[in-house]
């Protein structure tokens, strides 16, 4: 009988999986992808197969699906009519923080769910989503193991000096620290590169995480060295609905002149800013791209600057640069993104190659190009399931 591992990514509102088959040997391939969003409004199940055609999409009273539990329990009935001749040895977890104790992905226990919860208060709008998801799959099905994946870990590696922030020693000691997100992305990237640019993977590469969060991650010989994103996933570049990096002064002026409650300023900057802040259009690049109001125009330029900023930035911190990857929704896709950071990327030795570009590559600079820059796509949940069937033994 062919195992399963189910992938779960809980967010406030919103349940996303993926189930993979795990073969005796071989990559895992996924044969269920879907997502519930609208949690507590109107819930809405939409699941496809491997190949991308629709098994479901349902439309479910809220007051019967009213949280992650019961979202859960529906998604679970669907999989099993599905695959009645498969059995779910798994679950992996995206969680987003590790706190300052996890490198890597655990099972998951009752001590190591005290320990979780301690870590709430880093990531009050997500953390208790996920450990609720751990709870909910606990509750129907107590004995299947669960695997913990954290957005943090891969970020670890990172020097000391690094993680610091110019706050009290204290500060540092209670877990306000810079600890960096996307790290199943990056970690997947680090994994993909040696196959597909074998001549730089051991070298130095920056890899631009560009999706509607962003971020970007310098990484040596495919170890995290440094990222954009800092205590909370608010830093760094400017992102679909985040402001990333700012004066911290912004939020004392907003407290004390403006007289914001704090619940108010974490909906400024966590729903309202950004590229939709800065347009007054949306958050969408693709949106933004197809637009002749100035505002966009304004808010993708500025989207590029903050990109090519960071870029150096973290090239300083590589002690140079011999690849630059772009990943992610808009990374991915948009190859008029990609040359507009590569055009301001010339001084570290980037040419880019604009047909290579139209075809998102891998490659996207010129075989002239001193340091190269590539395209990869990403995939967390496959991340998620490998340290799944790893730590399973599958
Ligand atoms: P992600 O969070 O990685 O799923 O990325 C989502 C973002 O990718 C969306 O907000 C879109 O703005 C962006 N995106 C997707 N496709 C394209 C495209 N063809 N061109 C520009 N941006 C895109």
């Amino acid at each position: 009988m062919e195992n399963l591992i189910l992938v779960l990514n809980a967010g406030s509102s919103s349940l996303k999986f993926s189930l993979f088959a795990v073969p005796a040997a071989g990559e895992m391939r996924a044969v269920a992808v879907g997502q519930v969003e609208g949690l507590g409004t109107a819930p809405r199940l939409k699941v496809k197969d491997g190949a991308g055609e629709r098994i479901a999409d349902e439309q479910w009273d809220k007051s019967e699906v009213s949280g992650h539990a019961q979202a859960l329990q529906r998604i679970a009935g669907l999989l099993r009519s599905r695959f009645q001749g498969s059995v779910l040895a798994g679950v992996g977890h995206r969680v987003v923080h590790g706190g300052p104790d996890y490198a890597a992905p655990l099972l998951v226990t009752p001590e190591a769910m005290r320990r979780l919860e301690d870590f709430i208060p880093l990531a009050p709008l997500h953390q208790p989503h996920n450990l609720a998801a751990i709870r909910a799959v606990q509750e129907v099905q107590p004995e299947l193991p669960q695997v913990a994946c954290f957005d943090t870990a891969f970020h670890q590696t990172q020097e000391r000096v690094a993680q610091f922030y110019g706050l009290p020693y204290e500060y540092f000691e209670q877990g306000v620290r810079r600890y960096g997100f996307h790290g199943l992305s990056y970690e997947y990237i680090a994994a993909a590169l040696p196959g597909i640019a074998p001549a730089v993977a051991g070298g130095r590469v920056v890899v631009a995480h560009l999706g509607s969060g962003a971020s970007m991650c310098a990484m040596h010989a495919g170890r995290s060295v440094g990222s954009s994103m800092g205590f909370t996933a608010l830093d760094g570049l400017l992102m679909g609905t985040r402001p990333g990096n700012m004066d911290p002064g912004i939020v004392l002026y907003l407290l004390q002149q403006e007289g914001m409650s704090a619940k108010q300023i974490e909906d400024l900057l966590y729903k309202r800013s950004g590229l939709l802040g800065l347009s007054g259009i949306g958050n969408d690049m693709r949106v933004l791209l197809a637009s002749e109001e100035p505002r966009a125009r304004l808010a993708i330029d500025h989207f590029v600057y903050r990109i090519s900023r960071e870029l150096g930035a973290l090239a300083a911190v590589l002690g140079g640069l011999d690849a630059l990857v772009f990943t992610a929704g808009i990374g991915e896709n948009s190859a008029r993104i990609r040359q507009l950071v590569c055009e301001k990327a010339r001084w570290l030795g980037i040419k880019i190659d604009e047909a290579a570009n139209e075809l998102a590559g891998p490659r996207i600079s010129s075989a002239g190009s001193g340091t190269s820059a590539w395209v990869v796509p990403t995939n967390e949940e496959l991340m998620i399931a490998r340290h799944t069937r790893k730590l399973l033994a599958l």
